[in-house]
């Protein structure tokens, strides 16, 4: 007989296990079906975010930037480290660990809070009906009154450049690194690209980044896309815009690319080159013909703004669906529907979903660039605090960048907050709190900010948006 649940997600990762226990939270009998292998060869809970994503990523870029502080940032604080060296295999363990215990706690949040656990892959069939095939090939079916689908993204992989995870690599592969590649390729200068390259940059690699656009960062704000351009290549990053490879040939441990650029087509020889050229919609083998689930002409499945499919009581969140690719929008509408299920009235704003790369610095945004306002015929006032004029940066010698708000020019309302410097990603989040509240420049303007603290600079930032920051000179005076 099948077991019967209120609740069936099919994925552990962020959108899924947030998903999953939040349902249980609120009473409704949940179960969650997840596949993935983890590196101890058990099924492994947290999704691409815990085992191969955010977490990891994150882990090499902290080892990595410790690293390169003993090398060049220690110095001029007078203190001298001289014989620092990286043993790679223990910095990759050490990030291991850190995704063993995090998943290990997704299990025990599972246990905890009473969400039943399926290993193997499920696959939705008509009426709600779950398949949940197990790593023996053994076969159940699952009856759901709910089924939410979190089945996540996987790596774009590009013809001319096939991924054999030896030499050339996806981000899954750069994250297990066992030495420094002496010469780097990357393809693709979006946030997976900049975040992977500076990690093993920063040790030392000699990294080339490959970028069909011309153009940098577009997402971002360009004065705060200019400024990233010109700090990573200071680094050391040889970011090459429109650039777009074409062939690659391995030879022995090494490769050769080819990519055409306003130079015409080049070639260059690198130890490891990493394919970051984007995400995309795990759907394979998910869903019956008769399911009723349909996809849109991306191939993401097509959801409504409260994440309802086309079959009533089936759900679908996080990197599967439309939106932005980030662990904390699946999360959020995880819980979304997991309320929705059971009843209140969940809604997210989708507006304000901060955007990050953990570079250093770190740029980091929320709400709209100038120049997207811009284009939209929007009036606005624009407070520029750099990081150079900030007590707080300079002890700390992390001095690099800016915080820039823009603000309506005729409501004061705070449309968007950039930030490039020490901590962005922590600042960027009070501006999402602010503008959630529905702030205007001169209300941030007014309040007290600790001194002195790097979120100072949000404060002048505010305050210059009229004319009034104290710390800067003002662009215009009011
Ligand atoms: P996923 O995390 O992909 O989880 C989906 C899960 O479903 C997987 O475990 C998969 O095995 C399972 N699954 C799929 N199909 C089935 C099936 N049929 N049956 C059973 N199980 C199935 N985002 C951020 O917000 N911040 C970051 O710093 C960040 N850094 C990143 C760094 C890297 C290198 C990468 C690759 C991604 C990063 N992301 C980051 C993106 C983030 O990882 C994703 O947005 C997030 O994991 C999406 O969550 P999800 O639950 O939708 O899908
Ligand atoms: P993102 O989607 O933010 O991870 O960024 C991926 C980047 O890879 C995009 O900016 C693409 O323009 C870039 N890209 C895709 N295909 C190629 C290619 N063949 N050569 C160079 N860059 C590419």
């Amino acid at each position: 007989m099948s077991q019967k649940f209120d609740v069936v997600v099919i994925g552990a990762g962020p959108g899924g296990y947030v998903a999953a226990i939040r349902a249980a939270q609120l009473g409704l009998k949940t179960a969650c079906i997840e596949k993935y292998v983890g590196k101890e060869g058990k099924i492994a809970l947290g999704g691409t975010c815990l085992n191969v994503g955010c977490i990891p990523s994150k882990a090499l870029l902290d080892s990595t930037w410790k690293y390169h502080e003993a090398h060049e940032g220690f110095k001029v604080h007078g203190i001298e480290a001289s014989g620092v060296t990286i043993d790679v295999p223990t910095m990759i363990a050490r990030k291991d660990q850190i995704v063993r215990n995090l998943t290990g706690g997704v299990a025990a949040l599972f246990k905890a809070n009473g969400v039943t656990s399926f290993e193997g892959h499920g696959k939705l069939l008509a009426n709600k009906q779950v398949e949940v095939t197990g790593r023996d090939g053994s076969t159940e079916i699952l009856e759901a009154t709910n089924v939410i689908i979190a089945s996540g993204s996987r790596p774009v992989e590009i013809p001319p450049a096939p991924i054999d995870q030896n030499v050339i690599v996806d981000s899954t592969g750069a994250l297990d690194f066992q030495s420094v590649p002496k010469r780097l390729g990357v393809i693709g200068a979006g946030v997976i690209g900049l975040e992977l390259g500076s990690v093993w940059g920063r040790l030392g690699a000699e990294v080339t980044v490959l970028e069909a656009l011309d153009k940098f960062l577009p997402a971002a704000d360009d004065q705060v896309a200019k400024e990233a351009l010109k700090i990573l290549t200071k680094q050391g990053l040889k970011i090459r815009l429109g650039a777009r490879v074409t062939a690659t040939e391995i030879n022995g441990s090494e490769v050769t690319v080819t990519f055409t650029d306003a130079n015409g087509e080049q070639k260059e020889t690198y130890d490891k080159l990493i394919v970051a050229v984007g995400r995309r919609p795990v759907t394979t083998d998910l869903l019956a013909a008769d399911s009723g689930v349909d996809l849109d002409e991306r191939g993401y499945i097509f959801v409504d703004d409260f994440c309802a499919t086309s079959v009533p009581g089936v759900y679908a969140v996080g990197d599967v669906v439309r939106g932005l690719m980030l662990a904390h929008k699946a999360m959020e509408e995880g819980v979304v529907v997991a309320e929705r299920i059971a009843g209140h009235k969940a809604q997210m704003n989708y507006d304000l979903i901060p955007g990050v790369i953990y570079t250093h610095p770190e740029i980091a945004w929320v709400g709209k660039s100038e120049q997207s306002l811009k284009a939209e015929g929007v009036e606005v006032n624009v407070g520029v605090a750099p990081f150079a004029a900030s007590g707080r940066a300079m002890a700390a010698n992390d001095t690099a960048g800016f915080v820039k708000i823009i603000a309506d020019a005729k409501t004061d309302r705070v449309l968007g907050v950039h930030v490039i410097g020490p901590s962005a990603a922590e600042l960027v989040q009070q501006g999402a709190i602010a503008m959630e509240f529905g702030t205007s420049a001169e209300d941030l303007g007014m309040m007290v900010f600790s001194h002195p603290t790097l979120s100072e600079q949000l404060h002048e930032a505010a305050l210059a948006v009229n004319g009034h920051a104290i710390h800067i000179a003002n662009r215009k005076k009011r």
